[in-house]
C-alpha cells in the first residue's frame, strides 16, 4: 500500500479509480465534475442518472467510459458552511470512496480534492481531513493492496499535500 501525491489533471491518469467530487444529483457540473463527464465522455452521464443521485458524504461507483480510468467514484462533499458536519461529511467522503474501491477490488485510487473548489471548503482544513482519513483506512486496511494518490491540480494545492505527506 502507499500513499502519494501528483499534480495536474486526474482526467489523465491510468488508474482503477479516479475520484470524482459530485453533486447530489450526479449531473456533470463545473470544475473537476465537468472536466471528468467531458472526457469519459456521453454514457457517463445516463449512467450517473441509473444511480439516483448520491447524498452528501457518500459514495457510488460508474465505468469511466472513455477515460484512462477504469471507474470513476463519485463522492459528494459538503457544501461549506462552518457547521460541526463539515468535517464529520468531507472525511466520510474519503472512507467511503475507499470503501467502494476495495469492495470493486480496486487496487489504485485517485482522489481530487473534494470541496476545496465551488463547494468552498478551506483548503488547508480540507486537505488535513483528507491526509488524516486516507492514513487511518490504509492503517485499518493493511492486509488490503491499495494505491492512493491524492491529486493537487493546482500549486497551492500541491505546496499543502507535499507538506502533509511529509
Ligand atoms: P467541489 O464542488 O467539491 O468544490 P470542484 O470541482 O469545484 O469541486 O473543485 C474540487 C477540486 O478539484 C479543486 O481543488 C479544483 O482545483 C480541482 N480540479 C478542478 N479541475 C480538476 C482536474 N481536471 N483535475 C484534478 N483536479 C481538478
Amino acid at each position: 500500500m502507499s500513499l502519494e501525491i501528483w499534480q495536474g489533471d486526474i482526467t489523465s491518469l491510468k488508474v482503477d479509480a479516479i475520484v470524482n467530487a459530485a453533486n447530489r444529483e450526479l449531473r456533470g457540473g463545473g470544475g473537476v465534475d465537468g472536466a471528468i463527464h467531458r472526457a469519459a465522455g456521453p454514457k457517463l452521464d445516463p449512467a450517473c442518472q441509473a444511480l439516483g443521485g448520491c447524498e452528501t458524504g457518500e459514495a457510488k461507483i460508474t465505468p469511466g467510459f472513455d477515460l484512462p480510468a477504469k471507474y470513476v467514484i463519485h463522492t459528494v462533499g459538503p457544501i461549506y458552511s462552518g457547521s460541526h458536519s463539515d468535517p464529520l461529511l468531507l472525511a466520510a467522503c474519503y472512507r467511503n470512496s475507499l470503501r467502494v474501491a476495495q469492495e470493486n477490488g480496486l487496487h489504485s485510487v485517485a482522489f481530487s480534492a473534494i470541496s476545496t473548489g465551488v463547494y468552498g471548503y478551506p483548503l488547508g482544513a480540507a486537505s488535513k481531513i483528507a491526509f488524516t482519513e486516507v492514513r487511518k483506512w490504509l492503517r485499518d486496511h493493511k492486509d488490503y493492496d491499495l494505491r492512493v494518490i491524492m491529486v493537487a491540480y493546482d500549486a497551492r494545492t500541491y505546496a499543502l499535500y507535499q507538506k502533509l505527506l511529509g
